[in-house]
């Protein structure tokens, strides 16, 4: 769970301290406040996940998160008959949970989900805000509040992967990206409680990183330089730090890591 900064985030009444990279969220107040579903674009560990956290908080939502991967089945989210001491009984899903208290049900990595899977929230998407659930027979009405957020990172996506047209249409949509030098030096003081100089280099390592031309399918996220400025502040030495948070995450070719760790020894 993200730590509590309330005292960190001036005009922001959530517990979850979040830094904006642009006008992301006054997008979502109106995409809450009209009722509709939300998409979220973005490489991994760029803050979507903190960023949906933020505005649950901020909305006063319970908030129901759901990793999605490729055995996740319509009764994962929707609900299934458990056998307990005193027979069936039906336990709700984090969907249905979410359409009936009002809460922010949020799908991330989407795409990984099954497509037949992914059609459960189509009468969910759209104007009819219902959820049918077949196996009790119920048809529930989304109560007032319930929204929908799924993100998913476009590097990932392939032919066999992306989301179905007739699910993407439903949604409003924005894109993240990693934040911009100075935001992300602030987030890492935030996060790391780093000093500035650190965060300064860690932000222009960083930078130096994304723009090397490589087979990489990722490049270095916001995420794992926190990860960095952590173990640095805790006493670790900057170059043991960036190969464990920084180069061996990245990339599993031992040449491919040597060469990530020369641009390091450039900085540190
Ligand atoms: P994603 O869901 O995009 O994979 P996360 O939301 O988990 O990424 O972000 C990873 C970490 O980076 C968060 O736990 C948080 O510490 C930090 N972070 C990233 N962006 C921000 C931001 N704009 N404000 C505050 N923290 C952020």
């Amino acid at each position: 769970m993200p730590l509590s900064r309330k005292t960190e985030i001036p005009n922001s009444n959530s517990d979850y301290y979040y830094q904006p990279q642009g006008n992301e969220i006054e997008l979502f107040e109106y995409a809450y406040s009209h009722q509709l579903p939300l998409l979220i674009k973005g490489p991994t560990g760029c803050g979507k996940t903190r960023f949906v956290t933020h505005m649950a908080d901020k909305l006063d939502r319970p908030l129901y998160t759901v990793a999605c991967h490729d055995d996740l089945t319509a009764a994962d989210l929707v609900g299934r008959h458990l056998i307990g001491p005193n027979g069936t009984y039906w336990q709700d899903g984090p969907l249905t949970k979410a359409v009936r208290e009002g809460g922010i049900c949020y799908l991330d990595e989407i795409v990984e989900a099954r497509k037949d899977t992914t059609v459960v929230l189509h009468p969910l998407a759209d104007d009819r805000r219902m959820l049918p659930i077949e196996r009790t027979g119920e048809l529930l009405t989304a109560t007032h509040g319930f929204m929908l957020v799924v993100s998913y990172n476009p590097g990932y996506q392939n032919i066999l992967k992306g989301m179905k047209a007739s699910t993407r249409q439903r949604f409003v949509a924005m894109r993240f990206d990693y934040p911009e030098p100075l935001l992300e030096q602030q987030i890492l003081i935030g996060e790391s409680q780093i000093d500035q100089l650190l965060a300064s280099k860690l932000v222009e390592l960083a930078g130096a990183l994304r723009r090397l031309e490589s087979d990489l399918d990722e490049v270095v996220s916001t995420r794992l330089l926190i990860y960095a400025g952590r173990m640095i502040s805790s006493g670790m030495s900057p170059q043991e730090a960036c190969r464990s948070c920084l180069a061996e995450p990245l990339s599993d070719d031992i040449s491919t890591v040597v060469a990530l760790m020369d641009v390091v020894k450039l900085y540190f």
